[in-house]
């Protein structure tokens, strides 16, 4: 059937591909069962392209995820490239999506399964139905500002710096991801700096402050500074709804709510860019696991991470939002139903194969659509 919904899939390397291969198999129930289809094309990245290319992404498939609607993407990477030039890397090419395509806004959310409540590092009535949301800001603050690097002194000592910055717009962009994500879920927004040592903290609060005044009041916003923030998430994760914040705040704070979950091979993300002119943002998805290469190959992945990106995609790309529910649900199903991948496994589980979990999910989605 044709389709006006454009997606570009990238499988990658190590388990990249055998978590995508069950993915598309659920793309497939929907253009059959539900009639929802997409104009699919499938290219290489990281390691699998430079085999192939010499390089982790060709501009040709560069061009091809700019002309795309939506991204979903596997993972990169492998030993047997970890000593390529810098450039050569697979996770530049990843970076290079992410940079030209400005996806500015990581949605990282940090769900716990109640079938799978036990597997957190904290206890069960700590986590058991939490659902929060991590928003990072993506390509500005510590990790891009200028200057940067390494110089060496006249006493023949190094100094290396890095600097955080950003600018009004930057800020005023991802809070504005952030009051919208918070007026689809619980209508709450932390927003977490360092305004108490730090000048982009006091920006940072200054810009969100306002942008809530006059666009977003009817949501209810708490400022929180970052070191609190990772204590709460920790004390007591279920205050949170949304959290927007910076960088390298993000990159720190949402690792940490990961491991509420429990699991690597649960964790689906999402980075958006800018809207255009017809309110359409380019967009990546991806599970935030990497390449596992000690399992690859083995048909012993988790494809759930890769699942939940999917159906991050039909919510934020494409609208879908009962569809997303519906992937959603049949992952909670098949987990209630003690199947496990060997990384989810606990005792009295069934282990199950990367292709029987896509199997389990097939039949639940026949099951929950009849
Ligand atoms: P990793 O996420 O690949 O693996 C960490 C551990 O978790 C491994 O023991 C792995 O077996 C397990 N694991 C991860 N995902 C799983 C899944 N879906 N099912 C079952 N088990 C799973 O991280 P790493 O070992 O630090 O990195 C391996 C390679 O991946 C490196 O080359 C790294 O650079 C790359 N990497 C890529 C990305 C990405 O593509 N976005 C992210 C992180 C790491």
């Amino acid at each position: 059937m044709a389709s006006n919904r454009k997606l570009l899939v990238l499988p990658g390397d190590g388990i990249g591909p055998e978590a995508m291969k069950q993915v598309r198999r659920v793309v497939d129930w929907f253009d059959k069962r539900r009639t929802v289809s997409f104009d699919l094309k499938e290219g290489l990245v990281g390691g699998a392209s430079y085999e192939k290319h010499g390089t982790p992404l060709t501009d040709e498939t560069m061009a091809l995820a700019q002309s795309c609607d939506a991204t979903l993407f596997g993972a990169v990477g492998g030993p047997q490239w970890d000593n390529l030039p810098f450039d050569k890397k697979p996770e530049r090419g990843l970076l290079r999506l992410r940079k030209e395509m400005d996806l500015f806004a990581n949605l990282r959310p940090a769900i716990v399964f109640e079938a799978l409540a036990d597997a957190s590092a904290l206890k069960r009535e700590l986590v058991a139905g939490l659902d929060i949301l991590i928003l990072r800001e993506l390509t500005g603050g510590v990790y891009f500002g200028e200057p940067r690097g390494v110089t060496t002194l006249p006493d023949g000592q190094k100094k290396a710096v890095d600097t955080q910055v950003y600018t009004t717009s930057e800020i005023q962009r991802v809070a504005r991801v952030g009051f919208e994500l918070a007026r689809k879920r619980g209508n709450r927004l932390h927003s977490v700096e360092k305004a108490n040592v730090m000048h982009t903290g006091v920006l940072w609060r200054e810009v969100v402050t306002a942008l809530h005044k006059a666009e977003y009041s009817d949501v209810k916003l708490e400022h929180m500074y970052a070191d609190n923030c990772a204590m709460q998430l920790v004390r007591n994760p279920k205050q949170f709804d949304v959290i927007v914040t910076d960088n390298l705040f993000g990159d720190i704070l949402s690792d940490c709510a990961a491991m509420l979950t429990g699991s690597l091979g649960m964790l689906p993300s999402a980075s958006l860019g800018a809207p255009d002119a017809t309110g359409r943002r380019k967009a990546l998805y991806e599970p935030v696991h990497g390449s596992a290469p000690d399992i690859a190959g083995k048909d012993m992945a988790n494809p759930l991470a890769t699942l939940l990106s999917f159906a991050m995609m039909l919510r934020y790309s494409f609208d879908l939002a009962d569809d997303a529910a519906l992937v959603e649900q049949a992952a909670k199903n098949v987990l209630a139903k003690g199947l496990r991948t060997r990384d989810i496994a606990s005792a009295g589980s069934t282990v199950v194969s990367t292709t029987q979990m896509g199997d389990a999910l097939l039949k639940e989605l026949d099951a929950l659509a009849a």
